[in-house]
């Protein structure tokens, strides 16, 4: 479904990635660790075009997307939710949804809202004014308005409430049941014990056990 082959990323002059290349299969949860600075969010990053500079092939569902602009890896199926979430703070739960949202809107709204519950009861609340573990439930359920087939995510589970992290961990899990593929990032081992596969990024470099 994706493969990423010999992979570097530069930020200026310092490489960030050395020939990495990896695969994920449709349907699998692969877990990406390794330190912080190790480059975890540099290969999502680099996965979705966000990279400054950044050389090697990688395909989506057997297209070459190396080229392609972030919004055309979302279109092709790719969703990524950044570390920092990235949210309209100013802008409700329900508005931050709607926004990113594509195809049959009415039926992926409700979809993410039956996935996270606790959205549902706070859909006209700045999205400022939720709590971490609450963000990052929206993050992900936004990201899902776009009907992506692979989901990045980037520390989904770092820095929230034990409460939220086993509704955000249990969600990733239904998704994974109900098809979706996931590359997630994570130093916590939240979802590590439920993947198919690890791979360890040290100093820019990959190994996979
Ligand atoms: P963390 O969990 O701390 O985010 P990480 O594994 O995701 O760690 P990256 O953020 O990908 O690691 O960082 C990889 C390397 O690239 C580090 O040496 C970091 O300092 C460097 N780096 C990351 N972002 C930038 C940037 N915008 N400009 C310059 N260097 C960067």
């Amino acid at each position: 479904m994706l493969e990423v082959r010999h992979l570097n990323v530069w930020y200026g002059a310092a490489q960030a990635l050395f020939d990495v290349s990896l695969q994920v299969d449709v349907g699998e949860l692969v877990v990406l660790q390794g330190l912080n600075g190790a480059g975890k969010s540099t290969l999502l990053q680099a996965i979705m075009g966000l990279s400054p500079r950044a050389t090697g092939a990688i395909s989506y569902q057997n297209k070459s997307i190396e080229r392609w602009e972030p919004h055309r890896r979302a279109l092709a199926g790719l969703g990524y939710v950044a570390e920092d979430r990235r949210l309209f703070t100013g802008l409700t739960v329900h508005e931050n949804l709607r926004l990113a949202a594509r195809g049959d809107v009415p039926a992926r709204e409700a979809q993410a809202l039956q996935l996270f519950p606790a959205l549902a009861d706070m859909l006209d609340r700045p999205s400022g004014r939720m709590s971490g573990g609450e963000q990052q439930m929206l993050a992900i359920a936004r990201t899902l308005m776009t009907g992506p087939t692979l989901l990045l995510l980037d520390e989904p589970c770092e820095g929230i409430a034990p409460l939220l992290v086993e509704a955000i961990r249990d969600a990733l899990l239904r998704l994974k049941r109900e098809g979706v593929t996931l590359l997630v990032a994570e130093q916590n081992h939240i979802l590590a014990a439920h993947a198919d596969r690890t791979l360890t990024l040290a100093a820019g470099q990959l190994r996979e056990r």
